[in-house]
């Protein structure tokens, strides 16, 4: 077999290149398929580079979770923060000190709730779902609870000149529970995506 010069290295070998990237030249392989990969396309494993589509394929192994999984974990999440965000709302008038030290402990509850749930089982994405149903159930708390709902009926029969101030006061009581989902929720995450 002959090749055009061109397709040869200064070593005389025949050039390679990488198996997604054709016209960049490589002499890596990857270790476990043995395609051609590039700087780009190689990806460093504790056993050595390999190519993305087999470090994805090791990942999916790892990630055993089903798609009924990740509709538990959304559920489960979103019907245990409703009720413990809407009481923490009503209660001491969502005070920002309580809500501060009660949301990482509800957090880790709630993760761990959710990983028993879902059996044990990781997925890509559980920590996401479950922080979605926590942000969904403690928007919807917050709206519901006595100081929001207070201050916006005052502000819709209220358009005089302090409706700013009015304004300022319901951007003030969105703070504590802003920051109750921000808690709980990267609590939630940590618990499930890094937690093992
Ligand atoms: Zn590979
Ligand atoms: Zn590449």
């Amino acid at each position: 077999m002959t090749f055009a010069p061109s397709n040869l290295t200064a070593s005389g070998e025949e050039k390679t290149f990488c198996a997604v990237h054709t016209n960049v030249e490589t002499g890596l392989k990857c270790n476990k398929c043995g395609r051609y990969m590039c700087v780009k396309c190689a990806v460093k494993t504790p056993v050595g580079y390999r190519c993305r589509d087999c470090v994805y394929q090791q990942q999916s192994a790892f990630f055993t979770a089903s798609s009924r999984d990740y509709i538990v974990a959304l559920l489960v999440s979103l019907a245990l923060n409703f009720p413990i965000a809407y009481i923490l709302m009503r209660i001491g008038g969502g005070s920002l000190f309580l809500v501060i030290i009660a949301s990482i402990p509800i957090g880790g509850f709630i993760g761990e709730v959710v990983n028993r749930a879902v059996g044990k089982r990781r997925g890509r994405y559980t920590y996401l779902v479950a922080a979605a149903g926590i942000i969904i159930s403690g928007i919807i708390a917050a709206l519901l609870s006595p100081q929001v709902q207070l201050y916006f009926s005052v502000l819709s029969s209220n358009r005089g000149p302090d409706s700013g101030e009015i304004l300022q006061a319901i951007l003030f009581q969105l703070l504590v529970p802003v920051i109750y989902l921000v808690l709980c929720a990267g609590t939630v995450i940590a618990r499930l995506r890094y937690g093992r």
